[in-house]
């Protein structure tokens, strides 16, 4: 059996997120604030942790970890680690949780399989490829400074977002992740505007007049 990342799983759960939350109407956004929202999860620091005597030796070298702790599903994260890396890993491992992924596996292909899916659902969300592609058309140059300052991600993240944008062909996606482009191109028109005012905006004013016109002319 091999094991193929189903990214549009992946996709299309991000989408959801970027479609239906509150607490996400532009970007960066908060990522503790939306996890709460989502799935009322707390995130709580290392230091913190320690505090109430956690083993947090157990957690490695991971920025973040969801455990339960307590019959209670809790993110540790390590405070120490920068800003940007931490709001990735939280998503990961939300990625990994709303994916049924098994966390508990030997199997050294899945682990890996369900590393890139939880990776691609966390640059989806913290960077939505229809913004980045709509900023494209609008002139605007997606580089990985523009990604960190814009999006608040990692040097590592951006690059790696640049890279994965190079390879899709958004022409080849089914009608089915298609179909959330538009809603999330209008749910973050401000922010758009804010980064890049659409070139011809008023277009459509012309459009409407000069179909109004065609109308007349058949009268
Ligand atoms: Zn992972």
């Amino acid at each position: 059996m091999t094991y193929k990342p189903d990214f549009k799983k992946a996709y299309i759960l991000a989408n959801e997120i970027l479609l239906k939350s509150r607490i996400i109407n532009a970007f960066p956004f908060s990522v503790t604030q939306l996890i709460k929202e989502i799935l009322d999860i707390q995130c709580c620091s290392f230091k913190r942790a320690q505090e109430h005597n956690v083993d947090i030796e157990a957690f490695g070298s991971n920025s973040a970890i969801l455990t339960e702790y307590f019959g209670r599903q809790i993110i540790f994260y390590n405070q120490l680690d920068i800003d940007e890396r931490v709001r990735f890993s939280m998503l990961h491992e939300i990625g990994h949780y709303l994916l049924n992924h098994d966390m508990d596996t030997a199997n050294k292909e899945l682990y890996e399989k369900q590393e890139i899916e939880t990776n691609f659902f966390a640059a989806q969300l913290l960077m939505p490829e229809q913004t980045l592609l709509e900023l494209q058309s609008r002139g605007k140059t997606i580089d990985a400074d523009f990604l960190i300052t814009s999006f608040k991600v990692s040097k590592e993240a951006a690059n790696k977002r640049i890279g994965t944008m190079h390879k899709i062909n958004p022409d080849f996606r089914s009608k089915d992740e298609k179909e959330f482009d538009d809603l999330i191109l209008m749910k973050y028109k401000m922010f758009l505007d804010s980064i890049m005012p659409a070139k011809n905006q008023y277009n459509w004013f012309e459009d409407e007049y000069e179909r109004q016109m065609e109308r007349e002319h058949w009268y």
